[in-house]
Parts: C-alpha cells; sequence; structure tokens
C-alpha cells in the first residue's frame, strides 16, 4: 500500500463554478512532527499506522507539500455571528485539499485547518494553535464514537512556529475530513448578494451529491430545507442527550449535513446546569446549553431566507409561507428525536402518555446536584425492588430524587421492565467516558511541554465511550477544584 493515499482526480466541491472559492497555496511551517492521528480514520481512508512516521506524510499533511491531484481552496461563505449578519467569512485558515475515496468506497473531503492566510482570512492569521487542534481532534472523534454526527479529525502536526493569542503558543495544523464542509453560510452569502444563479447551482449540487431522493420530491428545494432541518434536530437532540453544548452556534458553523461542525469553546456538562455556558466571551448566553434547540431554529430561518429565491410560488403561497410551513415540523422533529433517545437513556421500550413529564422533573431534579454523565450511567444499575437506590447518595436534595424514584419505578412496572435487558441496553447509550474539559486541558498542557501521550491516550478511551476499561477510572471523575475556575474563550 503507497503510505500516502491518492486524491480523486477532481474533488466534487470542484463541480462548482470558481465564485464558489478561491485557490490557494497552503503557507509552509518549519519542522513539521506528528502529534497524533487517529487509527480509525487512517484505516478508514486507507493509511497504515507506520504512515504516520514518514517525514514526507507530515510535510503533506501540514502543508508543506502538495498531493498528486491537489490544487487547494478556500470556501466562500458568509454567516450570522451571534445574531448579526456577516456579509464575507469563507475559510479564514482552512483549505481543502480534494477528494479521497475511502476503503468503503464513501467519498470525504480532506482539510488543512491552520495551513496559513486565504483571501478571507481578515484579521486573521490563518493560523491554529495546538491547544485548539488537540481540543477539535479529541472532540470530533469522541463525538464519531459516540453515534453522533461530526466531521472526523485525522490527524495533527505541529511546529514550534510562535502563533500570538492571548500569549505566544506555537503553530498546528489539524487535517478534517468530512462527506462535505457546506455550511448554511454558503448559501446566505449568495443571496445577500443576489446572485441567485448561483444559489440553484449549489442546491442542486448538495440535492445531486447529499440528499438526492429530494431530486424527486413535489418542490425538491422545499423538500432539501425539510431535509436538513430534519438532521440538525436529529442532531442537536443528540447533544442535548449527552450534555453537550457547542459554543458557537452560528449560521457558518452549521452543517448542511447535520455535522457537528467547527469546534471552538465546546463543553460537556459536568455538573447539570441547564443554563451552562462553555463560551466564556457569550456573556449573553445566547448559546447556552439549553438554548441549542431553539438556536437550531434560527440558524434554519437563516438558511430558509437564503434559499427563498428557489422556492416556486405556488397556488395562493408565496415562498415565505412554503418555507415556514416546512420550519413548523422543526419543533416536533426535534421532540420526536429528543423524547426517543430520553426514553432510551432510562430504559423505556415504549412511549407513553406522561413521559415527557417524566424527563422534565429528572432534569428538574437533577439541575445543580449532580454530575450528568456519571448520573446516567448510575441509572443504568437502577433496581424498581429496592427502596432508595444508591444513586441517590449522588444528590444534595435526596428527597426530591426519592420522589422522582417513585414515578420512574411505577413506569418501568407499567411496561413490565426487566431489569437485566434494560441495564445492558441503557448501558449502549448512556456513555462511561466524555470529553471532560479539564481532561482536555490536562492533555494540551502536556503537550504544550512535548508529551503527547495524554492526547493519544485521551483519544483511545474515548473511542469506545460505553465500555468501561480497566485502570481507566479517573476518566470518569468530575472535575476537581483547580478545574473549575477554567474558561474558554472564542480564541483558537
Ligand atoms: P469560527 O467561529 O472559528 O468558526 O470562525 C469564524 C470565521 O473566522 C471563519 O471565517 C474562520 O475561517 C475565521 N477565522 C477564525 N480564526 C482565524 C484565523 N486565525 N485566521 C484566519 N481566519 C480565522
Ligand atoms: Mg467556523
Amino acid at each position: 500500500m503507497p503510505r500516502l493515499p491518492r486524491l480523486s482526480p477532481q474533488s466534487r466541491f470542484e463541480e462548482l463554478p470558481e465564485q464558489f472559492y478561491k485557490r490557494v497555496k497552503p503557507q509552509p511551517l518549519n519542522n513539521p512532527y506528528l502529534v497524533a492521528f487517529s487509527p480509525v480514520m487512517a484505516e478508514l481512508l486507507g493509511m497504515e499506522a507506520d504512515a504516520f512516521e514518514d517525514q514526507e506524510t507530515i510535510e503533506v499533511l501540514t502543508g508543506n507539500r502538495l498531493l498528486e491531484n491537489s490544487d487547494p481552496l478556500a470556501m466562500l461563505y458568509a454567516g450570522h455571528q451571534f445574531g448579526h449578519f456577516v456579509p464575507q467569512l469563507g475559510d479564514g485558515r482552512a483549505l481543502m485539499l480534494g477528494d479521497l475515496r475511502a476503503a468503503d468506497g464513501s467519498d470525504w473531503e480532506i482539510q488543512l485547518k491552520g495551513a496559513g492566510l486565504t483571501p478571507f482570512s481578515r484579521m486573521g492569521d490563518g493560523r491554529a494553535v495546538l491547544r485548539s487542534t488537540i481540543r477539535e481532534f479529541l472532540c470530533s472523534e469522541a463525538m464519531a464514537a459516540l453515534g453522533i454526527p461530526s466531521t472526523r479529525a485525522l490527524c495533527i502536526t505541529g511546529s514550534a512556529d510562535p502563533v500570538y493569542r492571548e500569549t505566544t503558543e506555537t503553530a498546528a495544523v489539524l487535517t478534517r475530513a468530512a462527506p462535505s464542509h457546506l455550511r448554511f453560510g454558503n448559501f446566505e452569502v449568495f443571496f445577500y448578494r443576489q446572485q441567485y444563479a448561483e444559489l440553484k447551482i449549489l442546491a442542486d449540487f448538495i440535492i445531486r451529491h447529499f440528499y438526492p431522493d429530494s431530486a424527486t420530491a413535489e418542490n425538491p428545494y422545499l423538500d432539501l430545507l425539510g431535509r436538513v432541518a430534519e438532521r440538525t434536530a436529529s442532531l442537536i437532540a443528540k447533544w442535548q442527550l449527552v450534555g453537550f453544548t457547542h459554543g458557537v452556534l452560528n449560521s457558518d458553523n452549521m452543517s448542511i449535513l447535520g455535522l457537528t461542525i467547527d469546534y471552538g469553546p465546546f463543553g460537556f456538562l459536568d455538573t447539570f446546569e441547564s443554563a451552562f455556558v462553555c463560551n466564556h466571551t457569550d456573556a449573553q448566553g445566547r448559546y447556552a446549553y439549553d438554548q441549542q434547540p431553539q438556536v437550531g431554529l434560527f440558524n434554519l430561518s437563516c438558511l430558509a431566507q437564503a434559499m427563498l429565491p428557489l422556492f416556486d410560488q405556488e397556488d395562493g403561497q408565496n415562498a415565505a409561507e412554503m418555507a415556514r410551513e416546512v420550519l413548523q415540523g422543526y419543533q416536533g422533529s426535534y421532540e420526536s428525536f429528543y423524547n426517543k433517545g430520553m426514553a432510551a437513556k432510562l430504559g423505556l421500550t415504549d412511549s407513553r402518555e406522561g413521559d415527557d413529564r417524566l424527563f422534565s422533573s429528572l432534569f428538574a431534579t437533577m439541575e445543580g446536584q449532580v454530575d450528568f454523565t456519571n448520573f446516567f450511567r448510575g441509572l443504568c444499575d437502577f433496581d424498581e425492588s429496592v427502596d432508595k437506590p444508591p444513586l441517590r447518595d449522588q444528590f444534595i436534595q435526596r428527597e426530591k430524587f426519592d420522589l422522582w424514584c417513585i414515578d420512574y419505578r411505577q413506569r418501568l412496572v407499567a411496561e413490565s421492565s426487566n431489569r437485566e435487558k434494560r441495564r445492558a441496553s441503557m448501558l449502549a447509550c448512556n456513555p462511561h467516558y466524555i470529553l471532560r474539559n479539564y481532561l482536555v486541558h490536562k492533555a494540551i498542557v502536556s503537550a504544550q511541554k512535548g508529551d503527547y501521550s495524554e492526547v493519544v491516550e485521551l483519544q483511545r478511551v474515548l473511542q469506545t465511550p460505553f465500555v468501561e476499561q480497566a485502570g481507566m477510572s479517573a476518566y470518569t471523575d468530575p472535575p476537581p477544584d483547580w478545574a473549575r475556575g477554567l474558561e474558554l474563550s472564542c480564541s483558537s
């Protein structure tokens, strides 16, 4: 097997005309080295592990050398950032090298994030720091292992070249991969510029490659909007169910394919706090944990507005009414995905009247009391014949939890729940390990001193998050006192 996989002669994205991107050559970094790679992604993309020991591979994955067939490009997009429209964003530090066909026949866009300036860099330096690439690397792969759609990460390369953020840090490049990196903002830019022909080209491209079923719908573009809304609803429900907060849910960070994309100041809940804000810069809490479902709808409205010129008017209905009707389905889809997921977390095999109250009263009981992940994992061992389950000791207000247990017990009895079966199914959907912020922080601090073993170890453990692994119990500890004041900003 060749050490480096071959890119397709032409990527799918390059079917789009030149208005959609700019050709850019990556800017080299000095003496690049490997920080970490994802064995799962390497295998998928047809790379042997020892390829990463090869300096040629490292040079290519840093952007210092180009692969055959590679004519890198930066994509153009716009977006609503914290509610305000920014007419032009685009890949300011990411370059698409081309498409790679995986072992299973699927096609992946390969991007280098942090490979230098592009015409869309605005005030930025085109670089990414080691700290932020480690965060994106670990979380992309952890999300995929949790069964949550995400862009993927192949590897990180680093260099001692300085990059200036709040302090001087060092440069790194993340090689990421996705079937497509298209965002809601790719539509918004052409709507703003009134380039409606480009809107149609983009929508046709997306339908052709990613939503072929929309092609035969009565109104393909409305159908496409509906499907994107459905995937978004499903994605955000999955985030809520594991306690994930994205942190910067701007419409340019919303994937057309319903993938988690652009990991900045994300955070998993430790103690359950419904209004948790992971991004220290988000003073208003616009992107708080409990706001995410409705932020999804806001972003879909931005997408719908940008797609309006594509919707043919139907009898007596204008385009905006038609779009509104489609988006009216979002809330119902979200609730249906969420309720199914919550039922699974609680080991319920069917859905019954009153379940939504059982879920909401649980969260009211958990608020500020227990570790989100450890609580649900502990609940897998719930024994309805035991009056006071050991889990109650996790609570400060134990009597409140006792009351909830009465309802839960009744609900289990009502469906004649089998304890062993229930436990097995709950263990498969309530993770034992999540990417806790303090764990990433520790791995970053070591990596900044040249020791990447924590990054590699975290990546390995999070690859099978539902399986308890010997000797790894420290990875389930809630944050120690020193970690409670850790703050994350947009700086990356
Ligand atoms: P984000 O919120 O990280 O998704 O980034 C928003 C926009 O800023 C995108 O257009 C990014 O490409 C751009 N950007 C972020 N950081 C940098 C940087 N260091 N250099 C150039 N552009 C950047
Ligand atoms: Mg972004």
